[in-house]
């Protein structure tokens, strides 16, 4: 029944991903996401055309650049395959309609701050600003959409109210993160939450609202504690106090807690209001 919608939402979920790839690579970097034309990070040569499809190109190559035979990271082929999978989970999920295209780019913006995080621990501003006003922007489309049957000044109105209550989330979860980064650097005396972590949560509420930003927070702190505690009994105590504090990329969790939330927040809310009747 669906099946053209799903070769095309495959296909431009994988050229979504392979952009979002040169997104990750440059954007921590400020560097420009247009110039140069792309190119192999460990001998600088030009990618040709062919050698730039996403998935075909890396098992054509066997995951080795064509001109120094050096090992191409695990993570654009990675990224490539989830944000395809991401999008045909949307256009399944949601049919392919704004709420679905929406979604995927919402998605996929995640996980591309998920990766830039754990890779850098940077969440650049050029992804995370840009997804808060699309947040608002969807919140409010969505209102004009819901209404437009009921007349233009009605729809209007709708697109408003709705806008408006994506931004007060978004505010508010703001103002909390950062009243909670101002109390951990008060009482251990360094920095635990970035800015860039109090963005991208802004970010998530403006799309998700500020209920479901209470799971995604939820999720990230559990799943954020759970890997650093994995991580320190892998590194033991001994390199651990050579190493200092482990820095955990909190964003990651943030923003793969915000892709769960997308798909499956309300279900979780609603099961979990359920204990309390
Ligand atoms: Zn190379």
């Amino acid at each position: 029944m669906l099946t053209i919608e799903i070769v095309f939402a495959l296909l431009f979920g994988l050229a979504l991903g392979s952009f979002l790839n040169v997104c990750i690579s440059r954007l921590p970097r400020h560097q420009s996401i247009v110039q140069p034309p792309s190119h192999c990070p460990r001998c600088s040569a030009r990618i040709a055309a062919r050698d730039n499809i996403p998935l075909v190109s890396f098992l054509l190559l066997r995951g080795r650049c064509r001109n120094c035979h050096k090992r191409i990271a695990w993570r654009y082929p990675f990224v490539e395959a989830a944000v395809a999978a991401l999008t045909v989970g949307n256009i399944l999920f949601a049919g392919p309609n704004l709420e679905g295209v929406a979604y995927t780019i919402l998605c996929a913006v995640l996980l591309a701050l998920a990766v830039c995080d754990a890779e850098t621990m940077q969440l650049p501003d050029t992804l995370t600003l840009p997804l808060l006003g699309l947040g608002i922007l969807y919140r409010a489309s969505d209102g004009f959409v819901g209404e437009s049957h009921r007349g233009a000044a009605y729809a209007w109105h709708s697109a408003l109210l709705l806008g408006l209550r994506g931004a007060i989330s978004a505010a508010a979860t703001a103002l909390a993160l950062l009243l909670l980064r101002w109390l951990y650097s008060l009482v251990r005396h360094r920095q635990g939450i970035g800015l860039g972590d109090v963005k991208l949560a802004a970010a998530i509420a403006a799309w998700l609202g500020a209920r479901q930003m209470c799971v995604v927070f939820f999720l990230a702190v559990v799943t954020g504690a759970l890997t650093a505690l994995a991580v320190l009994a892998v590194r033991g105590r001994k390199t651990a106090k050579s190493e200092g504090p482990l820095a955990v990329p909190f964003g990651t969790f943030l923003a793969l807690a915000g892709i769960y939330c997308a798909f499956l927040g309300g279900p979780t809310l609603q099961w979990y209001l359920s204990f309390f009747p």
